[in-house]
């Protein structure tokens, strides 16, 4: 493999997808406009928009994805059943270029003991609804779940099923994380020699982390020719997540030298889309997260520092600009105005419409007047929301006020709904507890906490504080993360609580 034509590697991203099912990671609908946008701008060649036959939210959320995106593929995940392939092809069919991604698992504990199929129903299942699919849409994927538990000979069998049945795509999960490099480098060695017609479709790998091998794994299988990667942002998904996709294009880009690849992607834009999916699921990226975390480029130890200030690449392998961290912190003062704010904005990726600047601006103002200087993390925190612009806001913070002595409080609280204002006031243990029942009283819900953090956003004693809340609905068992950032704690948490409840009374 030459250096100089390197071999282009496909990347599929499934955060809406695997992602967004794991833990604590849902996503109200403008939640998923808005990841999906950015990962076309960053250029993500698929994006893995849901499983419409979950639910009926997840078809109209797929369906929606669909719509607005232009450039990168829109694929529909669906069992090896007629009626899901039915259900996907309907939620993508006007998307501008559709896939359909089926799976069915193909190693013997699956399709013992989940299935309770043997092998061969297994093959004619495979051959019979990828052809079924291709009759709706040229752009096929099929997944062998469960892949690297399948003995090869076999494996090899249904791959070779689902090419004559006219798959586009085949895609090798590590299911479970239980692969090791070599193993997965064996794997896709060993389909791409003893498959007919493979060299005619894309070969793919789906790697988990539960081994801490997700990345490793899924360059092992590029190594041994596949080209294309399905990862997610910032690495959520099931249980331990899946291969970080800043991980994987950055190891692809910095290690062009030894894979001989590259990739579509807008480095630029990883870090501030690494913001954006971490801000909207509530998950803060461990400090030593590999390429997005907040020590990924610090240097402490004496001797490093030096050598880094006589020449960066003594202990820097890629350069924080490549993937769009701003270096300097400090920004903005008291007295930066409009032009410089907005300035900032573009600078930091933001693209906002004036108007949207325009109502940012005093929300600005306010922080610059009780801070003394405000930082690109301040402007995250405070711009986070602006990007779910489709969340309607039902019920707006007006007022509130506290009072509180050694475990019990009390809070009144004023929110505005279709231009009136309702209050309560309420006891608790603490002025949280105290607001958010008084919050619960006035919107008759009964809504429960499931998580609640408090962050600074930066240093300092006049720090913003960002509030992160986990709520759900007792009754269907949604739940939706809310954030809220303020100077007062106070204020910021019910900012939060107010935004998970306008989030699910949404969904509702
Ligand atoms: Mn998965």
């Amino acid at each position: 493999m030459s250096v100089s034509d390197p071999r282009k590697i496909i990347i599929f991203d499934t955060t809406l997808r695997d992602g967004e099912q794991s833990p604590g990671c849902s996503m109200h609908l403008g939640e998923k406009l808005d990841v999906a946008e950015a990962l076309e701008k960053l250029g993500v060649d698929v994006i893995e928009a849901g499983f419409p036959a979950s639910s009926e939210g997840e078809f109209k959320a797929v369906r929606e994805i669909a719509s607005v995106l232009k450039k990168s593929r829109v694929a529909a995940l669906c069992r090896c059943k007629r009626e899901d392939i039915d259900r996907g092809y309907e939620a993508v069919k006007d998307a501008v270029h559709p896939r359909l991604h089926i799976f069915l698992a193909t190693s013997p504990i699956h399709l013992e003991y989940k299935l309770r199929i043997d092998e061969e129903t297994c093959l004619v299942m495979i051959e019979t609804h990828t052809r079924y699919a291709r009759s709706l849409t040229d752009d096929v994927e099929f997944s062998f779940e469960d892949a690297t538990r399948t003995p090869l000979p076999f494996l090899a069998k249904a791959a070779e099923a689902a090419v004559k049945g006219g798959a586009t795509t085949l895609n090798f999960p590590d299911t479970v994380g239980y692969a090791t490099p070599a193993e997965m480098e064996e794997m896709i060695s060993f389909v791409r020699a003893n498959v007919e017609g493979i060299d005619k479709v894309t070969v793919s790998v789906h790697c988990h982390n539960d081994l801490g091998m997700a990345t490793a794994n899924s360059l092992a299988a590029v190594r041994a020719g596949a080209s294309q990667v399905e990862c997610t942002v910032n690495g959520i998904g099931e249980r331990a997540g899946n291969a970080a996709l800043e991980e994987v294009v950055m190891a692809l880009k910095t290690r062009k030298d030894t894979f001989g690849c590259r990739t579509d992607i807008d480095t630029k834009r990883i870090y501030p889309v690494s913001k954006l999916v971490s801000s909207i699921v509530g998950i803060k990226l461990p400090p030593n997260k590999a390429v997005v975390g907040r020590n990924a480029f610090v240097h402490e130890s004496g001797i490093h520092q030096h050598g880094v200030l006589a020449n960066r690449s003594t202990y820097e392998i890629m350069d924080p600009h490549e993937i769009g961290m701003p270096e300097n912190e400090l920004v903005l003062g008291k007295h930066s105005g409009k032009h410089a704010f907005e300035e900032l904005l573009s600078e930091m990726g933001y693209s906002l419409t004036p108007e949207q600047a325009a109502a940012f601006f005093p929300k600005y103002k306010e922080i610059a007047d009780r801070k003394k200087e405000v930082t690109r993390s301040d402007v995250d925190a405070l711009l986070s929301g602006a990007f779910r612009r489709r969340v309607k806001r039902i019920y707006t913070l007006k007022d509130y006020e506290v009072t509180a002595y050694k475990n019990s409080a009390s809070c009144a609280v004023s929110l505005e709904a279709e231009g009136k204002i309702h209050s309560e006031r309420m006891t608790g243990d603490g002025p949280v507890d105290a607001a958010f029942k008084a919050i619960n009283s006035l919107t008759g819900r009964n809504f429960k906490l499931m998580d609640y953090q408090l962050h600074s956003v930066s240093e300092g004693k006049d720090a913003l504080g960002e509030a992160t809340v986990k709520l759900v609905f007792p009754e269907s068992g949604a739940m939706m993360t809310g954030k809220g950032v303020s100077t007062d704690v106070l204020e910021a948490s019910l900012l939060a609580y107010i935004n998970a409840a306008n989030k699910l009374l949404q969904e509702d």
